[in-house]
């Protein structure tokens, strides 16, 4: 999948989204790949319907990413990553561009869709990010949907969180720090692979752009840990030029605030192609990570320099494309 020139017709809305910067080996099993494909086509899919019905992209970009929570190969909502101490802490954000609103959440332990939370800081409150906590106790306040962090669990997670310990030369866990229900066991050792946050951006109708990013954090990451995702600027961007959304290590888009960088290049007459290529090769590691966006006339770019990231990108031109590797 090449990443976007403007087509000859300009697009009346366009969306992308991500399932995470990560390494997915190439030569993964099919369940693997058709799994991935999957996920981000059903939300893909879910996406375009809201656009082609006129939704606000900060509606769209909301819906999207709650398709991706709910699916348990990413991490973000169910298949959340693990934290040093054995539990789960979510964070999401969301930004309308149009009115540069925006709501966050972080270290959520409670609320089944973390974007929903986001979502309701946005709309409910005069601040932008609820962290830990206050955070469950407002989105329940608000009737998010309840869950147990043993919702979260997948094996391969607690898998991949013992692999980190013991690399680290830490105690490993028998079982999470809580309980699984009956019925609910620890399958043997499933391959996993870094990454697989979710995001989404899009551009509606009306002209109007939105950015949304939900995530468990970083495998093995300290309790207490924020990352960049629910840091607007950092993980999470949009206002009347351009949205973005990015994934992969965290601190390196906090210390170099890179979304808004994104969004920044764009108003000053980059493509989205040429700003993400600037932040991902000029500022940051390779290996960092990867980041979608779209600026207001409908261009779109989704890079990694990671190897691998599930995306997805339509538009009302008919284009519908799906991709996990960058040399397919
Ligand atoms: N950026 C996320 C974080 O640092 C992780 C990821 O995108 O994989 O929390």
């Amino acid at each position: 999948m090449s990443d976007a020139e403007p087509k000859e017709r300009a697009a009346k809305w366009v969306l992308v989204l991500h399932g995470g910067a990560g390494s997915i080996p190439g030569d993964s099993p099919d369940d693997i790949r058709t799994g991935y494909e999957q996920g981000v086509r059903q939300a893909m899919e879910i996406g375009v319907r809201l656009l082609e019905e006129g939704r606000p992209a900060v509606d769209v970009v909301g819906e999207v990413v709650v398709s991706l929570e709910d699916s348990p190969i990413f991490n973000a909502g169910k298949g959340s990553v693990f934290t040093a101490a054995g539990g789960h802490e979510l964070d999401a954000c969301l930004m309308d561009g149009r009115t540069m609103g925006s709501g966050a959440v972080t270290g959520v332990k409670r609320i089944k869709n973390p974007i929903r939370a986001a979502r309701l800081v946005m709309d409910n409150t005069r601040h932008i990010l609820l962290a830990g906590e206050g955070a469950d106790n407002f989105a329940l306040k608000h009737d998010c949907e309840e869950v147990e962090q043993s919702y979260y669990f997948t094996s391969r997670r607690f898998h991949a969180l013992n692999r980190y310990l013991k690399a680290n030369g830490q105690p490993t866990f028998e079982s999470p720090a809580y309980k699984l229900p009956t019925g609910v066991k620890i399958e043997s050792d499933a391959a996993d692979s870094p990454g697989n946050t979710v995001g989404c951006v899009a551009l509606d109708l009306d002209g109007n752009l939105a950015a949304a990013t939900s995530t468990g954090g970083l495998n093995g990451k300290m309790h207490g840990r924020i990352g960049d995702t629910p840091i607007v600027g950092a993980g999470t961007y949009a206002n009347r030029f351009c949205a973005a959304s990015g994934t992969g290590t965290g601190e390196q888009y906090m210390r170099h605030t890179i979304c808004t960088k994104v969004a920044w290049l764009v108003e000053q007459g980059k493509s989205p192609e040429q700003a993400v290529a600037h932040c991902l090769n000029e500022i940051l590691n390779p290996g960092d990570g990867g980041i979608i966006a779209i600026s207001a006339d409908g261009r779109v770019t989704a890079q990694s320099n990671t190897g691998s990231m599930p995306r997805a990108i339509a538009d009302s031109n008919g284009r519908r494309e799906v991709g996990i590797w960058f040399d397919e």
